[in-house]
């Protein structure tokens, strides 16, 4: 079974206008009730990630800041992020929730899980938020999988439209994290150029896309599959992350690279198969972006089936 992660906690980080809104996940709530999909899951219990868990990433300074700014009432803690007084929970719970996911995943039956977490994380830097981003939840996980549970290589695959910045950033020299973003290029927020492939011991294992927009789905997925095959066999990595975004959707208002919804069901299948192959099934896949809250409750929808489908 999949273990599916929901909890109206992640409601609480309040945004107003703003387009990362607790409506995206009431919507996918919706849609999952409705599909039937979500009593085919097993429901995981979301949990706050400790401060220990946080820094573990995070600067300890940042940590500090941010949970006194949300307590001081909050406001914006950069042009693009709003933070309320729940916020800080609310990521840490997000933060919590998929490191969780990555010890059931590792210890189960189940191999695999969808975090629906909120805020997003793949933005957030060591020691800064960024762009709707406050703490790196895939970032955080990977690092518990590697140290809690001694894995020697974990792949984040980052299909969100805009460039996973914070997670490559965060394991840019270090070789036991993989990371591949496919991403509109040039788009927000400046990185992930093809020649961003790591420094040090970490060089060659980070892989970019920049795609155009524009360019066609077929070949945006053609080239999805050939830069993930090359990645899957030089990485075989022991559990694959995904940060799932689904703002690469045509329909989406600030993201958009022409794909439609039944495209997440490809790179959802896609995922799968290289994880039967090399991590008997392991997927821990967390939220990140997606903003036409019907299109992407439509495409959680279409992924989630599909890892229901390989997990049963
Ligand atoms: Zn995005």
């Amino acid at each position: 079974m999949t273990i599916l992660y929901f909890d109206e906690r992640f409601l609480e980080h309040e945004t107003g206008k703003h387009p990362e809104s607790p409506e995206r996940l009431r919507a996918i709530g919706t849609e999952l009730t409705r599909s039937g999909l979500r009593d085919r899951c097993r429901a995981g219990e979301t949990r706050l990630a400790t401060v220990e868990e946080l820094i573990s990433i995070h600067d300890g300074k940042y940590r500090e800041r941010l949970e006194k700014f949300a307590s001081m009432g909050g406001g914006w803690i950069e042009q693009d992020t709003f933070v309320s007084p729940n916020s800080y929970a609310a990521a840490s719970r997000a933060a919590g929730t998929c490191i969780s996911a990555v010890d059931q995943v590792m210890a189960s039956v189940d191999k695999n899980a969808l975090c629906l977490v909120r805020p997003p994380g793949h933005h957030a830097l060591a020691h800064d938020a960024m762009g709707f981003c406050l703490f790196n939840n895939v970032a955080i996980a990977a690092q518990r999988a590697i140290v809690t549970h001694r894995l020697e290589r974990v792949l984040v695959v980052d299909w969100d439209v805009h460039h996973g910045n914070g997670t490559q950033d965060i394991f840019y020299e270090r070789q036991d994290v993989w990371f591949l973003s496919a991403h509109r290029f040039p788009f927000y927020p400046g990185t992930g150029k093809k020649n961003e492939t790591g420094t040090g011991k970490g060089l060659g294992t980070k892989f970019n896309l920049p795609v155009a927009f524009g360019t066609t789905r077929k070949d945006y997925l053609t080239q999805f599959e050939s830069v993930f095959q090359d990645c899957i066999e030089k990485c075989r990595p022991q559990l694959i992350l995904i940060s799932a975004g689904f703002d690469a959707h045509a329909d989406d208002p600030i993201g958009s690279l022409g794909l439609q919804t039944e495209d997440f069901e490809t790179l959802s299948r896609l995922v799968i198969d290289a994880a039967k192959t090399h991590c008997q099934g392991r997927i821990v896949s967390c939220l990140e972006g997606g903003y036409n809250v019907t299109r992407l409750a439509e495409s959680v929808g279409c992924h989630l089936k599909e890892l229901l489908k390989a997990s049963e």
